[in-house]
């Protein structure tokens, strides 16, 4: 029977899982642990409305009172330093051991940093917590000026929000387009042109070598010998799965911990959900999906796989971004084999779909201020729902009217 189920991170997946349980009829103990301060709040709003400060906290995910209610042990500033999965044990940073039947790792990610010369100079950010937003929103005054280095989601969310505050905003990215690896070239390309015309300054193909400044950092220095001035910079070149704790206890580990498709890792009675999870997805090996759906998907299986009910679930990458006045949501691998079929087009400034066809089939798509297509797309992908290129791009077309009868309903 099992009596004790320990949480570590008491974050998305974590807070998730252990509401989980409890809606799923578990009556044992609960410990729910995390180094934060806080219990778990919503990470997204970090790049984007806490950070304009339309968001005065970011909102929590589960009230204060549900803890109490349901009778979670939660730790809230409390390190978790190791796992003893022989005799299944977690070690607390200041000395406490508790007693597990099953662990659930929940840890997260780490921001990646720089190893460049100047790196430790002040006025040089990571965005992953809540304490990361409030400091850099403090350096974000008018006039000021911003380097981000990388030009993913969240350098881009950033700078969406830096140029409104009447902040000097420059991108510098490594590659050939921003965005490249979760919405492809077509609508990175798109996006970096919104980018530019909202007044951010964009350079590809572009290398740090270093920072300069005394004390406080003054400028970045490209590989090209270059100089960009900064007050401030931010690092925004993706991260990593917070994974040390279990390759510490011998749990295999490849970016992440390596689950099964219910969230069973390498070593008996340890799970592994959200972030820190190497979980299967629909092509390719295990691997971090790093969005907030895909945690909490990945939670809720946890908790079910925990209690002995295993239900697998292979995840397709479901995610949203804001970047310059566009809400973009994006399903599956736009990228991925098959032929891209556009309806509306990146030039009027409607609301447009990207599909990803493939054997008749929509595989992945990609939606920009549309959320009523983008729950209809997914409808199509979750159903296999058989597709014409020429009725998706026919805007005229309803799109709902190409769903199966039996699912227009759920829409
Ligand atoms: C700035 C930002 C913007 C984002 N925007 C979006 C978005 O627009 N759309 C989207 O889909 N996703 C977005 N994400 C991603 C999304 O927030 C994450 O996928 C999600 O938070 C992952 O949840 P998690 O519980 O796995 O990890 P986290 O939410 O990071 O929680 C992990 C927790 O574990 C704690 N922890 C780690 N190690 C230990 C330890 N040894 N002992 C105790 N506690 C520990 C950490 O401190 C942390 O509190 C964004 C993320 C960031 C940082």
């Amino acid at each position: 029977m099992i009596k004790s189920i320990v949480i570590i991170g008491a974050g998305l997946a974590g807070a998730t899982a252990a509401r989980a349980l409890r809606a799923q009829g578990y009556q044992g103990r609960i410990h729910l642990v995390g180094e934060e301060l806080h219990a778990a709040y919503d990470r997204p709003c970090l790049s984007k409305g806490a950070l304009t400060g339309t968001i005065a906290e970011p909102p929590m995910i589960l009230d204060a009172d549900w803890y109490v209610s349901a009778d979670i042990d939660l730790y809230t500033g409390t390190r978790v330093i190791s796992i003893d999965g022989d005799n299944r044990q977690v070690h607390f940073e200041f000395g406490e051991i508790l007693n597990y039947d099953r662990l659930l790792l929940a840890t997260g990610a780490n921001a990646r940093r720089l190893a460049i010369t100047g790196s430790d100079l002040a006025g040089i950010f990571t965005l992953r917590s809540r304490n990361d937003s409030q400091v850099l929103k403090q350096s974000l005054g008018l006039g000021r000026s911003l380097v981000i280095i990388g030009g993913g989601l969240i350098g881009c969310e950033v700078a969406t929000t830096a140029i409104k505050a009447g902040v000097n905003v420059t991108i510098l990215e490594a590659g050939d387009e921003l965005l490249l690896r979760v919405l492809g070239r077509r609508t990175g390309s798109w996006c970096r042109n919104e980018l530019e015309r909202s007044g951010v300054r964009i350079e590809l193909n572009t290398q740090v070598s270093h920072f300069e400044g005394e004390g406080h950092v003054k400028a970045v220095v490209c590989a090209d010998g270059r100089r960009i001035e900064a007050d401030t910079v931010l690092v925004s070149i993706g991260s990593e799965p917070a994974d040390e704790l279990a390759r510490s206890a011998g749990i295999l580990c490849a970016r992440g911990v390596v689950v099964d498709a219910t969230g069973a890792s390498s070593c008996p009675g340890v799970f592994a959900a959200g972030d820190v999870a190497a979980w299967p997805v629909e092509s390719g090996p295990p691997r971090s999906l790093e969005t907030y759906l895909n945690s909490v998907m990945q939670a809720e299986t946890v908790a079910t796989a925990m209690l002995g009910t295993a239900t697998p679930a292979v995840q397709v990458s479901t995610s949203w971004t804001e970047i310059a006045g566009h809400r973009i949501q994006m399903i599956g691998n736009i990228e991925g084999p098959g032929e891209i079929v556009l309806r509306g087009s990146f030039d009027n400034g409607q609301p447009l779909v990207l599909f990803r066809v493939f054997d008749g089939r929509v595989e992945a798509a990609t939606a920009i201020n549309t959320p009523k297509d983008f729950s209809i797309a997914t409808r199509m992908l979750a159903n296999r729902t058989p597709v014409s290129t020429e009725e998706l791009q026919d805007v005229s077309h309803n799109l709902r009217s190409l769903l199966k009868p039996e699912v227009m309903t759920l829409v």
